[in-house]
This record gives structure tokens, C-alpha cells and sequence, in this order.
């Protein structure tokens, strides 16, 4: 298959002359298509690149790919579906950092939004389009000071160096910047800052969009609002996110990351909860960031996803974890420029003062906001290097009500995961804030005011990721079984039941917004909600 794929992809054609390899497509569609020349692909090698994706398990092809080089591109691409009496569907590829196939379209058209990427980056001479890569600054007298226009193609590590250059920075971020950001604001897009900035999703002020319909709409709280909070958690639903106004505040220069660990899961949550109930936006005395991982025996307690704790050190935390088959990692960091830079580290200790965690295993780093935000990506090159960073991923990301998580510690890190004894993995757990959500917006959370993330992001060989998937099916029936009211997070389900049930008394207003704005249901047919 890889041998296969890697010659196909040397033999990427246009659609000009791969007009046979579009049989799925309604027959009148090849003549409408030939409006894009050469923007539209069918040979094998482009189609193999967009049939799968990060989570490497499903495989679903789509008749077309198109490499947009302007936005007019994509509208013209929907609205030949949307006027066609048998409308193609169509759905968005950011980096097709998706688990499930979320980001294909079986028989339709990919809209490869690298390829609209590559094109703004590459014709920075073209004054128009510098200005949509290039993040375009903007002061308001008002609540918000600054914010820049990006495109919904742009990777948030795009939109960090142009901001930091000129010494802002977006407020909320993923763990791993190499993601669009119209790809995390149909989800949501949370991490450590969650608990105190909300999600992504929450840190947004306007967007442009080209709807189902093909129609091109600016939105925010206060104009076309119902398609504003329709696409931000909407799961590729609605439109196509082609440019987001993003909240900035100055960015800071350096981070001091301490990492704390617990032998006892009722002292970590405590802590965890203590800290991020300091989340006022202005808060001097508030973390920036705070999150928590389980260390396993493992061999290193270091991952992928950051290379923390010192050699000299891992001795000692690897007969901790012995010990105890499970120690909990408190992760807490606070931002620091030239001005706090005298005060940060009394700030800290103040923070950090009354916590309950093993006497002797705290560890601190001091690094730049750079290297803390682009934290995952010395791990994900390393194991690129090895050929180790496209196996499948079958990852269970779930939201989890306070009042049920010593239950999940219990039921599952503590029983299933142990028992079960599949260690090729990370699992995050974290708490944060409901009133930092806005529930007009799609997004589905549990309705308790605290509420707990956790991530089991696992790694496993070609042929043995159906032993992780079966883990993930335990998890989730132990929670239907203990009455455990959790949410998914980067959702996959089957059934109309199912998303009924995972959207609550959203699920109506949904529906709605479908009818509304994708009434012929062409957009992300991978989410499988409407298909
Ligand atoms: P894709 O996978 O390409 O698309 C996702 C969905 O959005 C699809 O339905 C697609 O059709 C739709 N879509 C894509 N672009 C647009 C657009 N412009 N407009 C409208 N719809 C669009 N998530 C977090 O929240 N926090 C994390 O810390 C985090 N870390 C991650 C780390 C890794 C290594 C990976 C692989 C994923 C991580 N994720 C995280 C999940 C990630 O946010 C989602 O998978 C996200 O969808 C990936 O973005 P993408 O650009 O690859 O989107």
C-alpha cells in the first residue's frame, strides 16, 4: 500500500486529462467541473492524499480534489453542487488532522485548503494576497484592542509568528499548532488556557464563510449571528470558514512550565481546580496555563508530546510510577515579560504554595513562549524521522462532569486502562471552566460549571489498533453503564440517535441551521451527521 501510495503521489495529474476517474460524479458534472482547468485533480496519487487522514482508520475516496487558488475557487466549487439538481458533496481539508474521516468526502470533492495555503505564501508579491496570509492588525477603543484577519486555511503556528513579530500573540491555542484554524473552529480547539481565555471558538469576533448554498457571508455576535455561532463548534456543518478575526493580547517573551506529581487523585484534582478557579482574563495572579497527564510504566515518563523532565531525573520518576501503576502530573505554566520579570517567580511560589503534591517531585523549566507553545513539535519530528508519526491513531478525546470523576479515575484510569495493560499512549486529563463557553455556539459540553477533559492519545502498529478501539468502546460503556453524562470532544458517532444524543437541547437548533444554510446537507459529509 505505502509503496503503491508514494508512486502514485509522483504522478499527481490535473483533472484535464483524468476525466475518467470521475464516474461517481453526476455525469453533466465533468463539463461544470472543467471551469477549474487545472485546479481539479482525479488521478490516483492526489486522491490517495486525501483519502485518509491523521487517525489513519478510515479510508473513504473522493471522486476530486480541488487545489483552490482563491476563495472564488471554493464558491463557484459549492455552488455548482447546490445548483445542481444531484448536488456532490463537498467537504474542507485543513490538514486533515482528523481521527474519523471527518475531513473526507466518499464520491465528492476535497477542498484542499493547504493548497490555498501554499498558494497566499508563495505570491506574496500579489499585494492582495500577502495581505490574507499576513495576519492584517487592527486597535479598537473598545473591550478588545487588537486582532488580526486570518485565513481559514492558515495553520495557528502561521498565525503565531505573524502576530509575535509584531509583539501580540492569540490568547488560546491546541496543544499542536500545525492545525488550521478552520479546522479547530469547527471543533472547538482547547488546551492549557482553556480554563481561563475558553476555547478557541471563544476567542473569535467575526469570520467570513461561504455557506451550503454557495453564498459568501461575513458574520459575528451582531450580524448574520445565527450562521456566527451555527459554524464555530459546527463540525464543518454550515459553511466554509475562509477568514477569522482573532482576539490578541501581547504576547509575552518568556514561560516558567512546572510540571507537579501525585500519588493521590483526589489531592491532583483538588489542585487542579483550586488553580483554575484564578481565570480572570486580567487576573495578574491567574496561571496562563494549567493541564495534567497520567504517567505510566512507560519506559520514559517523556513523550511526543513534550520532552519535560531531565535525564539525570527519569530514574527516579520511573520507580515512582512502579510503584504506584499511575502517577498524576499537574502541568501549570505562567507567562512572564521584561516587566514581571522580577516578580514572576514570588508569583509562582505563591501559586504553588499550598499544593498536595509529592514532597521532592516538582519540576520547573524556564522557556521561551515560542518553544511552550510549539512545544509537541520536537516530538512529532522525532518520530516523523522514524517513520512513526503516520500509524493509526485511534484516540478517544471525551468531557467529563465533575461530579463523575472520581468515578472515571476509578472505573477506567484505574481499572480498564491498567487491566488492559496498552501503554502506547498519552492520557491527558484537565479541568476547565463552562462560563468561558458560549452556548449559543455549536459546541457540546457537559452542563456542569466544571467539567474535565481527557484525551487517551494513543499510537499503535498497523495491525493492532483495533485492541486501543476496543478499549474505547469499554471506556464509553462504562460510562452509559455508570451513569456517567459524557460529552465527546472531536465527536464520532453513527447513528441519528447518537448525535441527537450528543447534541442535547442543541440538537433542534442544529437541524435548523442545517436546513438553513446547507439545505441540500453538501458540506463535511464525513462527520456522518446528516449522511
Ligand atoms: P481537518 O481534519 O482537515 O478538518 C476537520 C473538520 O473541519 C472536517 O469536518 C472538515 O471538513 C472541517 N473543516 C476543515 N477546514 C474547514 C474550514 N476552513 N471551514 C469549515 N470547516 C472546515 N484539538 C484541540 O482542540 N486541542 C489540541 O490540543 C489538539 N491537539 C491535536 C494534536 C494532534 C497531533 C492532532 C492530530 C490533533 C489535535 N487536535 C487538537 C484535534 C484537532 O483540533 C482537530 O482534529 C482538527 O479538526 C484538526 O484540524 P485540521 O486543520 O487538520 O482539520
Amino acid at each position: 500500500i505505502v509503496s503503491g501510495l508514494i508512486s502514485a503521489m509522483g504522478k499527481s495529474k490535473p483533472y484535464s486529462i483524468a476525466t475518467k476517474f470521475l464516474p461517481r460524479l453526476p455525469n453533466k458534472l465533468p463539463s461544470l467541473l472543467k471551469l477549474f482547468a487545472d485546479k481539479l485533480h482525479s488521478d490516483p496519487g492526489s486522491i490517495n492524499l486525501v483519502s485518509t487522514d491523521f487517525g489513519n482508520i478510515v479510508r473513504e475516496s473522493p471522486a476530486a480534489v480541488l487545489r483552490p487558488t482563491s476563495l472564488n475557487d471554493i464558491l463557484s466549487l459549492i455552488k455548482s453542487s447546490y445548483k445542481s439538481s444531484t448536488p456532490f458533496k463537498i467537504a474542507a481539508r485543513g490538514r486533515g488532522h482528523s481521527l474519523r474521516g471527518q475531513a473526507m468526502a466518499r464520491d465528492g470533492v476535497v477542498v484542499d485548503m493547504m493548497s490555498l495555503r501554499e498558494h497566499m505564501m508563495n505570491n506574496n508579491n500579489n499585494s492582495q494576497n500577502r495581505a490574507k496570509i499576513a495576519c492584517v492588525f487592527h486597535s479598537l477603543s473598545g473591550k478588545h484592542h487588537h486582532y488580526a484577519d486570518v485565513g481559514g486555511e492558515m495553520l495557528w503556528i502561521d498565525v503565531l509568528r505573524d502576530t509575535m513579530e509584531k509583539g501580540f500573540s492569540p490568547v488560546s491555542f491546541t496543544d499542536y499548532l500545525y492545525l488550521t484554524v478552520g479546522g479547530t473552529l469547527s471543533n472547538a480547539g482547547i488546551s492549557g488556557q482553556t480554563f481561563r481565555y475558553g476555547p478557541q471558538i471563544s476567542n473569535v469576533h467575526e469570520l467570513d464563510v461561504i455557506t451550503g448554498t454557495g453564498e459568501f457571508m461575513t458574520c459575528s455576535p451582531s450580524n448574520n449571528s445565527e450562521l456566527f455561532y451555527a459554524v464555530l463548534g459546527g463540525l464543518g456543518q454550515f459553511g466554509i470558514i475562509t477568514r477569522a478575526r482573532i482576539a490578541l493580547e501581547p504576547a509575552p517573551k518568556r514561560v516558567k512550565w512546572v510540571r507537579l506529581l501525585y500519588d493521590d487523585f483526589s489531592a491532583f484534582t483538588r489542585d487542579q481546580e483550586h488553580l483554575i478557579s484564578i481565570n480572570g482574563r486580567k487576573q495578574s495572579n491567574a496561571p496562563d496555563y494549567l493541564e495534567g497527564l497520567l504517567l505510566m510504566n512507560q519506559g520514559s515518563p517523556n513523550n511526543w508530546r513534550s520532552s519535560f523532565f531531565p535525564s539525570s531525573e527519569q530514574a527516579r520518576i520511573i520507580s515512582l510510577v512502579t510503584k504506584h501503576d499511575i502517577i498524576y502530573c499537574l502541568e501549570v505554566a505562567k507567562y512572564y515579560d521584561d516587566l514581571s520579570y522580577n516578580s514572576v517567580d514570588k508569583d509562582l511560589e505563591d501559586l504553588l504554595r499550598e499544593m498536595g503534591h509529592i514532597p521532592g517531585f516538582m519540576f520547573k523549566k524556564d522557556v521561551s513562549y515560542m518553544e511552550f507553545l510549539n512545544r509537541v513539535r520536537p516530538g512529532e519530528l522525532r518520530l516523523q524521522a522514524q517513520g512513526l508519526w503516520d500509524v493509526p491513531h485511534p484516540w478517544l478525546n471525551l468531557f467529563i462532569p465533575k461530579s463523575h470523576i472520581f468515578d472515571f479515575n476509578d472505573g477506567i484510569f484505574r481499572n480498564i486502562v491498567l487491566r488492559n495493560n496498552i501503554t502506547a499512549g498519552i492520557v491527558l486529563v484537565y479541568p476547565m471552566n463552562r462560563n468561558k463557553w458560549d452556548d449559543r455556539m455549536s459546541a457540546s459540553i457537559p452542563d456542569e460549571e466544571v467539567f474535565y477533559t481527557v484525551g487517551f492519545l494513543q499510537s499503535s502498529g498497523f495491525d493492532d489498533w483495533q485492541h486501543f478501539d476496543q478499549q474505547n468502546k469499554q471506556v464509553l460503556q462504562y460510562c452509559k453503564d455508570a451513569g456517567i453524562s459524557i460529552k465527546q470532544y472531536l465527536p464520532h458517532y453513527r447513528t441519528k440517535e447518537d448525535w441527537a444524543r450528543h447534541f442535547g437541547s442543541k440538537w433542534r437548533t442544529f437541524r435548523e441551521r442545517k436546513t438553513q444554510f446547507d439545505p441540500k446537507m453538501i458540506l463535511s459529509p464525513g462527520q456522518m451527521i446528516f449522511n
